[in-house]
């Protein structure tokens, strides 16, 4: 099965990702424009980051702070729990998805809460919090506009950091009109960001909670900071009188100097910009209100017990590894049937659910340009391949694949028959006629032409070479 969203926004538990991406890339030019539209945003991640002289040491003094706390990880999660709470700050700690939506309700429950506006979070929505809430009774408005846009839609977000990329403004137009009442037909962006402006603001005034993700939470000072281009994340944590801040573990960094390092490469990775607009320090609650910070493991301690993939704990959420994706641009967010998708996504998803999730790290090119613009430094490419290996090792390959693979290994064992199968082949398929070279088994041929067969072997053309020189 594919992993399409559902009305819940939810996504299908088994993924396969070459039949979704193959449902995206039927519709040949919207497939180009998406690859193009996060072409241009790469493109200015190079720019940014060739700006600034140190880039290059930038990321290293990262992916160093970011081994060093995972290694210290429950230490700096005592440290930050005690500061927050010396700051006013009520700290929970949820072991997984359940318990995180379960602490969130309580939190809105015993204060008599119906309306909640949430800003800037992955996290609630990997733990699927809106479901979860509205089922009981809360309406949950997501202020992100595009976040907004996707949830108007009932459908997951596409991209982490750009989660209506897949989307053209004539199709936001129409759904604004539908669902907003603005005029039909309008798909001027300015018209349509000031209809969810307005719409927004009127949620933000209702609202009697805000709740946010964290970018980054401060062992030393018990401190979340929050970065958002829009401003909601400080609109909704400080209108209404309860603000929840839920993060992973992994979000921490040990001082408050340590925020220069990844502040520099976050938005420069994001989106090209020198910095995120808003870049919000909550240290403590606001006079006469309250401050709930949420910190959730969900699976990650067992990840930071993995020699192989525990870097990918690293990960700060930018983005930047789906932009210069080829997969990814091809095939769009949704194929990848899982939260975060992309290259990270192929090494999260797996390592969540290996059965589930088994085809992702098979939806990359190992070209290594996600370890190259990775700001942390994660080897990316390198942990696909580990997956690919350790799906092989539990038998989870489909046996076709398992099969393919076998013959290829007899193949390739012995000398003779490599040189009988290539003669065979040389003559065969340029005989075959085009329904057959092209039929169902040739994945290759359905978006491209076949090169032409070789009329002599390698070894043919090597000797020719040699003895001419
Ligand atoms: S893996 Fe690296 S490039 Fe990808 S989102 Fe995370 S930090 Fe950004």
């Amino acid at each position: 099965m594919s992993a399409p969203p559902s009305a819940t926004g939810e996504l299908e538990r088994t993924v396969d990702h070459a039949a979704a991406a193959a449902r995206f890339v039927a519709d040949d030019a919207k497939a180009h424009w998406h690859d193009q539209a996060l072409w241009w945003v790469r493109k200015k991640r190079d720019a940014a980051s060739a700006a600034v002289p140190d880039w290059e040491a930038l990321r290293d003094a990262a992916a160093g702070l970011k081994a060093h706390t995972l290694s210290r990880l429950g230490d700096y999660l005592d440290e930050f729990a005690r500061n927050a709470e010396a700051r006013g700050a009520h700290v929970h700690f949820a072991r997984d998805a359940a318990e995180h939506n379960a602490i969130v309700h309580g939190i809105l429950q015993e204060r008599g809460i119906t309306r909640l506006v949430k800003s800037k979070s992955m996290l609630t929505e990997e733990c699927h919090l809106n479901p979860y809430l509205e089922a009981r009774g809360v309406t949950v408005t997501d202020t992100d506009l595009g976040e907004r846009i996707v949830q108007l839609r009932h459908e997951p977000p596409s991209h982490i950091v750009l989660p209506a990329i897949h989307l053209k403004k004539e199709e936001i137009g129409e759904l604004f009109h539908r669902e907003l009442g603005t005029a039909e037909g309008a798909s001027d962006p300015k018209v349509l960001t000031e209809a969810a402006r307005q719409h927004l603001r009127q949620r933000f005034l209702e609202a009697e909670a805000g709740l946010t993700g964290v970018n980054f939470a401060i062992a030393e000072t018990g401190g979340v900071v929050v970065c958002t281009n829009e401003g909601n994340a400080d609109m909704g944590s400080t209108l209404p009188r309860v603000h929840i801040a839920c993060m992973g573990v992994e979000k921490l960094v040990p001082r408050r100097e340590d925020l220069a390092v990844f502040l520099r490469l976050l938005a420069r990775s994001a989106t090209g910009q020198p910095v995120t607009t808003y870049t919000t320090h909550f240290h403590g609650p606001r006079p006469d209100g309250e401050l709930h910070i949420v910190v959730v493991d969900n699976g990650r301690s067992r990840q930071l017990a993995d020699p192989v993939f525990r870097r990918s704990l690293s990960c700060i959420r930018c983005g930047a590894c789906m932009n210069t994706c080829p997969v990814f641009r091809r095939s769009g967010g949704y194929s990848y049937g899982y939260i975060v998708p992309g290259p990270i996504g192929s090494i999260l998803g797996p390592a969540r659910d290996p059965a589930g999730h088994r085809t992702l790290p098979f939806a990359s090119s190992l070209c290594g340009s996600c370890s190259d613009v990775c700001p942390v430094r994660i080897d990316l490419h390198h942990e696909l391949w580990a997956w690919r290996k350790e799906l092989v090792k539990r038998g989870l390959l489909p046996w076709r694949k398992r099969a393919a693979m076998k013959l290829a290994g007899a193949v390739l064992r012995f000398a003779w028959l490599y040189r009988l199968a290539g003669w065979v082949a040389r003559r065969l398929v340029p005989a075959l006629p085009r329904r057959l070279a092209y039929g169902r088994w040739n994945a290759w041929g359905r978006q491209r032409e076949l090169p032409p067969m070789p009329r002599q072997t390698f070894r043919q053309l090597y000797r020719s070479h040699r003895d001419r020189s």
